[in-house]
């Protein structure tokens, strides 16, 4: 049992895009960098994902000792809902997040667990499922610029040996899909994401937070904002002189980005 004490590393952070839960099962490229970067980055006490899959009204944090396996989609084989991925909670890092963050009340959840945004990707980082894993849900009653602000408050827990994670995707519009153009996206998606690449080199967290007035290719890209806020969260935790590293920087079946950034490693 560990006691999340001060480190004299900060702990990288992550943004990931999950993509399509098959990914979570399926040999390809997207799990091999999933499976390489759980060998780059140093080994952390526990992990706080915010995933796109769990929006709530207010904010909730994971506190069980024990999360379920979430099969939170329909339509997939049945291969997918056998998996199990049973890595412990952390009671403790739960309460830490919830001390950490001032401008909400964040709300310690025992029902809910890890949902596919979270297990997809940490099945591959971390296959032995023997690092402690929190949620903390997505208040999507808030703005986007409160959700940047958030990322600033859980900044602390990096100290602490916390690897945060943001499980979602930069570009994400399920209804556009194109299943036949399995490694290619429509111009407006290569192009928007490009876009975001660009200002998140360029540190211009203020067009990031205010996405939807780059315009109609980024309304198509985030036609809910469910899968795009995890990523402010992580930029809103970097600190100034933290270097952006894209990885799995990719845009697949037409409307699907799984352009993914880490920091600080
Ligand atoms: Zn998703």
């Amino acid at each position: 049992m560990n006691n999340f004490k001060e480190r004299t590393g900060r702990m990288p952070l992550l943004f990931v895009g999950h993509g399509s839960p098959m990914y979570a099962i399926e040999e390809n490229e997207f799990a091999d960098g999933w499976k390489q970067l759980g060998k780059l980055i140093p080994l952390p006490e526990a992990v706080l994902c915010i995933s796109a899959h769990w929006e709530t009204e207010g904010t909730y944090v994971t506190a069980m000792e024990k999360p379920e396996t979430i099969h939170d989609f329909y339509g997939f084989p049945k291969q997918l809902f056998d998996v199990v991925y049973p890595a412990p909670g952390s009671p403790l890092l739960a309460e830490l997040s919830k001390h950490a963050i001032k401008s909400a009340d964040v709300n310690l959840d025992y029902k809910w667990g890890l949902d596919h945004g979270c297990w997809a990707v940490l099945r591959n980082i971390y296959p032995g499922a023997d690092i402690p894993v929190v949620q903390l849900s997505l208040d999507l009653t808030r703005a986007p610029e409160w959700h940047y602000e958030l990322g600033k408050e859980l900044s602390v827990l990096r100290n602490k040996g916390v690897l945060i994670i943001g499980s979602g995707n930069i570009v994400h519009n399920l209804r556009l899909l194109d299943w036949n153009n399995k490694n290619g996206g429509f111009d407006w998606a290569e192009e928007i994401n490009e876009k975001i690449k660009k200002l998140i080199l360029e540190e211009n967290h203020k067009e990031l937070i205010n996405y939807i007035s780059l315009g109609n290719a980024a309304k198509l890209a985030a036609p809910t904002p469910e899968h795009y806020l995890p990523l402010l969260y992580i930029l809103g935790m970097k600190e100034k002189n933290e270097e952006p590293a894209f990885f799995n920087d990719k845009t697949v079946m037409g409307s699907l980005s799984m352009t993914s950034v880490l920091y600080g490693n």
